[in-house]
C-alpha cells in the first residue's frame, strides 16, 4: 500500500558535472529505488555555497544537474525532484538543529578537515555547519533510508545523533534515518591519486571521469590512470590503482572480480585500461544522449523542479512546524 512505502531522501551538490564516482556511488542507484520507496531527490545548491562558486556556473550546473538526474532515470511521476533553495524549511530547520549540535562533534568531521585544508582562505561557518544542513535535508522528509556513497557515512551518523538527541528531549519529531550504502561503487577512487576518492571538485581533470565526457576523453583519461610497476591485473592490497579499475570495470560490465582477473590474465595494463575506458564510455552513452535531449527543453525542466518544490514544501513545512511547536516557538496564525 502507498502509505506503507518507506521514504528515501538523497541530494547531490551542483559543484560541477557529476563524476563516475557520483554515478556509481549514488545517482545510478536512485532510479532503482523508485518502485519500492517514496523517493525524494534534491539538487542541494545551498550546500555548494560552502565553497566559492561563480554565479553563472552555479546557475548552469544546477539546471544541468536536474537534466542529468532525469537522464539517469529519475521519473518525476514517481519521485520528487527539486532544488533545495526552493524549500526554505531546509535552511530554517538547519538553524534549529545547529542549536542542538556541538562544536566538538562538527570539528571531528573529516570532510570539514579535508575541505578546509583545500580552501585555507575560506574556512567559513557554512562549511563547518554543512553536516547540520544535511541532517535537516534528511529529517524534514522523515527519511528511512539515505542512499549515499561511503564518504557520507560520518555525516549520516551525525544526522542520526542529532535526531536522536532532539527526539530524546522533545518526543518523536524525526524518524531516525539509515544510510543505504551500495556494496559496489560506494567509493570510486581518483584515477591520478588512487588513495583519494574521485571528486568533481578535484583540480586535476585527469583524476575524474565526468558523466558528460565524450568517449575519446574517457579513453584518454583511463589510459593515463596511475597504476603500479607490476603488470598483473589482480585485486590485491597495495594495488590501489588497479583495484579501482577492476572495481569500475566489474560494476559497469556486471562481471565478478575473479571473472575480470581471468579475462585479463597474461595481458598488460594497456589492454586492460583500454577495455575499462571502452566499457565506461558505453555505459555512460545513453545518459549523455538523453541529457542532450532534455537540456533542449528548459520549460519541461522548469515544470519538473517547480512542481517538485511545491510538493516538497508541503512535506517539509509540516516537519518544520512540528519541530518549532515542540521547541516552544509561537507558530504564526493562519489567516
Ligand atoms: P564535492 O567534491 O563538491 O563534495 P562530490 O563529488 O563529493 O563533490 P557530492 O555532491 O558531495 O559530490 O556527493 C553526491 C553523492 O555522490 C553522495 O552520495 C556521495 O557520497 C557520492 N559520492 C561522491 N564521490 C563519490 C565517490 N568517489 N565514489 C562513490 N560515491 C561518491
Ligand atoms: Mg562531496
Amino acid at each position: 500500500m502507498e502509505n506503507e512505502k518507506k521514504n528515501v531522501f538523497s541530494g547531490i551538490q551542483p559543484t560541477g558535472i557529476p563524476t563516475l564516482g557520483n554515478y556509481l556511488g549514488a545517482m545510478r542507484n536512485w532510479p532503482l529505488l523508485q518502485e519500492e520507496y517514496h523517493c525524494i531527490y534534491s539538487v542541494v545548491d545551498l550546500h555548494s555555497l560552502t565553497v566559492r562558486q561563480e554565479p553563472a556556473n552555479l546557475r548552469r550546473q544546477t539546471l544541468s544537474l536536474v537534466a542529468l538526474l532525469l537522464a539517469c532515470g529519475i521519473n518525476p511521476e514517481k519521485s520528487l525532484l527539486f532544488i533545495q533553495s526552493h524549500v526554505p524549511a531546509h535552511a530554517e530547520l538547519a538553524w534549529l538543529l545547529n542549536c542542538y549540535t556541538q562544536f566538538g562533534e562538527l570539528s571531528r568531521m573529516t570532510q570539514f578537515k579535508d575541505k578546509s585544508a583545500k580552501h585555507p582562505d575560506n574556512i567559513n561557518a557554512g562549511l563547518f555547519c554543512y553536516p547540520v544542513l544535511m541532517a535537516a535535508d534528511i529529517l524534514l522528509y522523515q527519511a528511512d533510508l539515505v542512499p549515499v556513497g561511503a564518504d557520507q557515512k560520518q555525516h549520516m551518523e551525525l544526522a542520526r545523533d542529532v535526531a536522536g538527541r532532539f527526539n530524546g528531549i522533545y518526543g518523536d519529531v524525526f524518524r531516525i534515518p539509515e544510510p543505504y550504502i551500495p556494496k559496489d561503487g560506494a567509493r570510486v577512487m581518483s584515477l591520478q591519486e588512487p588513495a583519494k576518492k574521485m571528486s568533481k571538485s578535484d583540480e586535476n581533470p585527469n583524476a575524474y571521469i565526468l558523466l558528460l565526457d565524450d568517449a575519446d576523453t574517457i579513453l584518454r583519461k583511463f589510459r593515463r590512470a596511475v597504476t603500479d610497476s607490476e603488470a598483473e591485473v589482480v585485486c590485491r592490497e597495495g594495488k590501489d590503482g588497479i583495484n579501482n579499475l577492476i572495481s569500475i570495470y566489474s560494476i559497469v560490465t556486471g562481471k565478478t572480480v575473479p571473472e575480470v582477473e581471468h579475462e585479463f590474465a597474461g595481458k598488460g595494463y594497456g589492454d586492460f585500461k583500454t577495455a575499462v575506458g571502452e566499457a565506461v564510455a558505453e555505459a555512460l552513452r545513453p545518459v549523455r544522449e538523453t541529457y542532450a535531449d532534455l537540456l533542449k527543453n528548459k520549460d519541461y525542466l522548469a515544470d519538473v523542479y517547480t512542481k517538485g518544490a511545491e510538493k516538497a514544501r508541503a512535506i517539509a513545512g509540516r516537519t518544520y512546524a512540528k519541530a518549532c511547536k515542540k521547541l516552544g516557538l509561537v507558530l504564526p496564525q493562519r489567516p
